[in-house]
């Protein structure tokens, strides 16, 4: 009913935040090395994401927004070498539960790109011709307009300020990961850019207060790690331990690969949490790489 799919993609759709990390890891999945993000309203109002990518198959318009339907895996034997960040076709005919969808896209077979504008159950309700070129863009207008509560609950300044702090940190993970992608970010016409750092910059100069500058990667996926975020901290805490007194961490980056079958990334809905099998090998080599860097050795 309605009401079930309402709910269920209330659970899988929470926030901006969350509607766009799974549009941009769409347009990563399409091998797009460009990405344009618009904002208007901090993401309430409108959330666009443009990709240069490999566009959707005409075929496959009808069914994209459909609970279930991805062209990313055919077999189960598929999900033991995944490597795209999307496997579970959930995620657009979850934010077309919870908003206003429309999706233009035009593959290298097509002669020109076609909008298509979906409904509350990602039916395709309207097409017409565009101009764009290759690639996917996927506009989401009305964020929650259906869930009013959760809407008044982001639309206050402070939660919309954190909300957009987080949009950029997601960003910059994305930027840190993947070197050759072109990334902007608009915001109500005021651009954003230039807050991804460049290797080799100074970042102990810049650091600001905020606690949260940890990047954890595991097989490229931005993940939140408890005990792997404690061990960078207690080790950049024992070389710097006036800067983590005061709470001021640099930008701290760690990418972990493990074999794709010894990591479960369906903890919760938005992949964010992972379950490594082998966690105390993955420790003791982080403790190691530690070691190395910061000369630490906890007694
Ligand atoms: P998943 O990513 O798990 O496959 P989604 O619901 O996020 O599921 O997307 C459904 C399908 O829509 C994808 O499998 C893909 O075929 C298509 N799709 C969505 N966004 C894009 C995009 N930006 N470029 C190309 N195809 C896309
Ligand atoms: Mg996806």
């Amino acid at each position: 009913s309605d009401t079930v799919r309402l709910l269920s993609s209330s659970q899988v759709i929470t926030s901006v935040v969350n509607v766009l990390k799974e549009l941009m890891e769409n347009s990563l999945d399409a091998g797009a090395l460009s990405i344009d993000v618009k904002l208007e309203n901090y993401g309430l109002d409108r959330i666009e994401v443009r990709d240069n990518g490999q566009g959707i198959k005409a075929a496959d318009t009808p069914v994209m927004a459909m609970r279930h339907f991805t062209s990313k895996i055919s077999s189960h034997e598929d999900l033991q070498h995944l490597e795209t960040y999307g496997f579970r076709g959930e995620a657009l005919g979850s934010i077309c539960a919870v908003a206003e969808v429309a999706v233009t896209t035009k593959t290298v077979e097509d002669d020109i790109s076609t909008q298509y504008t979906l409904n509350f159950k990602g039916e395709i309700v309207s097409q017409k011709p565009s101009h764009l070129g290759q690639g996917t863009t996927v506009s989401v207008l009305k964020l929650f307009k259906n869930l009013p509560v959760r809407r008044q609950y982001y639309s206050s300044t402070k939660k919309c300020k954190e909300e957009l702090k987080k949009v950029q940190d997601l960003l910059m993970a994305y930027a840190i990961i993947k070197p050759d992608l072109r990334l902007s970010l608009v915001h109500n016409k005021i651009s954003l850019d230039g807050f991804f750092p460049k290797p080799g910059a100074d970042y102990s100069s810049t650091s600001s207060s905020s606690p949260d500058k940890t990047f954890i990667f595991v097989n490229n996926r931005p993940v939140h790690h408890k005990d792997i975020m404690k061990l960078l901290r207690q080790h950049y805490a024992a070389q710097y331990p006036d800067d983590a007194a005061r709470n001021r961490y640099p930008t701290l980056m760690l990418k972990v690969n493990v074999s794709p079958s010894s990591v479960d990334v369906n903890l919760t809905p938005d992949k964010t949490q992972v379950l490594l099998h082998d966690k105390e090998a993955v420790l003791t080599a982080v403790e190691a790489l530690l070691v190395s860097l910061y000369g630490y050795r906890p007694s």
